[in-house]
């Protein structure tokens, strides 16, 4: 079963002679509960694929479907409620919200779909990423690698079917960003979530069960990650 499919997909930015095509019928599915890397050359259409993937942005043409459901059929006020109750988003800078503790970035999610923030889902997901003991500090109290955790917690507290990770280890040293990709692993293999990751990062890619490779807006190949054990 795939967990988001693209069929057909292209998409454009601006019009006329600086038109620029940053994907160019683009089909393709991934596997529910893989974890997937998407590479490519610098402009070569990764976080265009990352953002009209999880509905963060509309294709010019050509559909893309979550969970079985076709984006294009929702309005915007359903595609953000989808978006809240449905996908994780992990961006590279973070995100996160300056003013708010640990705890309450990591439940705004919850909040936002209306939902609880019982006790035992904050432990949970905080217990999972090694937050335990740091729910009450502020995002500018936390070195890079616990800002992502802090991150890739907030994705994970609604438990969504598919997590969408924009570059989530291009701040951070070596160590830390195998720990984050663990992490991310862990999501798959525990809690049957896909992961779809944008990276530039071949050390990232080896931790991945298939590779998407994307240039000038197509996807030129698509390999497992032979290294890895495949969970399925
Ligand atoms: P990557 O993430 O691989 O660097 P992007 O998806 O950001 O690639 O960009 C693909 C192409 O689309 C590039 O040529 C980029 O300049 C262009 N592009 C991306 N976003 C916009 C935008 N908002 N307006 C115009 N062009 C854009
Ligand atoms: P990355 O590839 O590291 O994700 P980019 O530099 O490609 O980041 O893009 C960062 C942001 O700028 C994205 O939101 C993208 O849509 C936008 N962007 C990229 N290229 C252009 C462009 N040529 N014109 C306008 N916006 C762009």
């Amino acid at each position: 079963r795939a967990a988001v499919r693209l069929t057909q997909v292209t998409k454009e930015y601006g019009r006329g002679p600086a038109k620029v095509t940053a994907l160019d019928d683009v089909s393709i599915g991934v596997a529910a509960g893989s974890f997937t890397a998407v590479m490519g050359p610098s402009g070569s259409g990764k976080s265009t694929f990352l953002h009209c993937a999880a509905g963060l942005d509309r294709p010019t043409s050509g559909t893309v479907r979550l969970g079985g459901q076709d984006l294009g059929e929702l309005n915007e006020t359903q595609l953000t409620r989808f978006r809240r109750t449905r996908i994780g988003f992990v961006f590279q800078a973070f995100n996160l919200l300056p003013s708010l503790t640990v705890e309450q970035n990591i439940t705004l999610p919850l909040r936002l779909a209306d939902a609880g923030t019982d006790h035992d889902t904050v432990h949970g997901v905080t217990a999972a990423v090694g937050l335990t003991g740091l729910l009450g500090r502020r995002p500018a109290e936390l070195s890079g690698g616990q800002q992502q955790r802090v991150a890739i917690a907030r994705a994970l507290i609604t438990r969504p079917e598919v997590i969408f990770a924009d570059e989530p280890t291009g701040a951070l040293d070596p160590d830390t960003a195998e720990d984050i990709l663990a992490l991310l692993r862990r999501a798959v293999t525990d809690l049957h979530q896909t992961v779809v990751m944008v990276t530039h990062d071949p050390a990232a890619a080896q931790h991945t069960d298939q590779v998407v490779l994307l240039a000038s807006g197509r996807v030129v190949s698509r390999v497992d990650a032979p290294s890895v054990p495949r969970i399925k």
